[in-house]
């Protein structure tokens, strides 16, 4: 058994676990209150803050040298209009770390400003926003890179709807991969650890294909044309976050493809987005690249400025939509 990045794992499955319940503190509490409102942006931006500062509290403590780099900075929190948001934020922080400052909180978030160096980590501390809003699928996404590979990767599902082995559902889950160690899902408390691998579907009819709700931040329409083209018989599953990836890994679904919405044609994708969901279902025995097949580059900044699109199956069945998915683009 390998122990390499064995403190890296344990502590972003720490760092992802305390932010876990930090979010899934306001999102009950925001949800009973009724007023979760798409146009209201305060609870999830209370959240992202408050899941950003805990986990770069825990990694910098245990790593100092590391940069991070995350998706937000205490900039627009810090502001005298946001006073109350900054209260809020602080109130739900002070749950793991007792008695710390408005002060305190704006530094810890901004410990996620670092730079994309040669080894660096990078979070997402509420993945899939929208959903997050509607109560629904959010993820916590947190990993080590080095040399540009993803070599740690930690997922939190807070709401995802597992099958466990007495048949029986259970909600919740974390998602854990090391490279060349495999992946593993745990519940939320970190305990119960079972390997994970993706599903020997070989046959594109047979395949489940996940795709993103937002119709924005996907092409729901080239995916249909794919599904028609490869003769897949399922209606797709429309889910938010890497909560697709964590699908992808456990077997249930065989493919995701995510082109950029025709919205946004040149979008490029976001590391965080990404790092974490990709090494969980590359240890669970399947392949990510973009949508020519290539490798996903993390050394380039805070975007996949080299890759186009993304393309995740279990393996299998990846050239077969690669191929699909070439003969469909311009
Ligand atoms: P999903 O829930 O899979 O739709 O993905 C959520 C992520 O989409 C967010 O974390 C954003 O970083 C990302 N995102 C935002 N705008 C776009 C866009 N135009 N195209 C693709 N992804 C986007
Ligand atoms: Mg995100």
């Amino acid at each position: 058994m390998s122990f390499l990045y064995q403190r890296e794992k344990e502590t972003a499955i720490r760092a992802v676990i305390a932010a876990s319940i930090l979010t899934g503190r306001i999102q009950n509490d925001l949800i009973g209150k009724r007023s979760i409102q798409k146009e209201d942006r305060s609870p999830v931006t209370i959240a992202d803050f408050g899941s950003q500062a805990v986990i770069c509290k825990i990694l910098n403590d245990a790593f100092p040298d590391d940069p991070i780099v995350a998706e937000e900075d205490s900039g627009e929190l810090s502001k005298p209009e946001h006073a109350e948001n900054l209260l809020h934020v602080t109130h739900y922080v002070s749950v793991s770390f007792p008695r710390v400052s408005s002060g305190e909180v704006c530094q810890w978030i901004d410990l996620g400003s670092g730079p994309v160096s040669f080894r660096y980590w990078t979070l997402d501390p509420i993945d899939g926003t929208k959903g997050f809003l509607r109560g629904d699928q959010y993820a916590i996404a947190l990993a080590l890179i080095e040399e540009g590979t993803v070599r740690v990767g930690v997922l939190a599902c807070p709401n995802i709807i597992l099958n466990s082995h007495e048949g029986k559902e259970a909600r919740g889950g974390l998602f854990v991969a090391v490279r060349d160690q495999g992946a593993v899902q745990l519940d939320m408390t970190g305990h119960s650890s079972r390997k994970i691998k993706v599903s020997s579907v070989n046959s594109p009819p047979q395949a489940l294909l996940t795709e993103s709700v937002e119709s924005a931040h996907s092409d729901h329409q080239l995916n249909l044309e794919l599904a028609e083209k490869l003769g897949i018989l399922r209606p797709s599953v429309r889910m938010d976050s890497q909560v697709k990836y964590a699908i992808l890994a456990t077997g249930e679904a065989s493919i995701y493809v995510r082109m950029p919405s025709p919205q946004t044609p040149d979008y490029r994708e976001k590391i965080w987005d990404h790092a974490a969901g990709s090494i969980l279902v590359q240890e669970a025995g399947g392949k990510v690249t973009d949508a020519v097949g290539r490798g996903l580059d993390f050394r380039c900044g805070k975007r996949l400025e080299e890759n186009y699109g993304i393309v995740v199956t279990n393996g299998l069945l990846h050239s077969t939509v690669v191929n699909a998915l070439g003969s469909l683009l311009p």
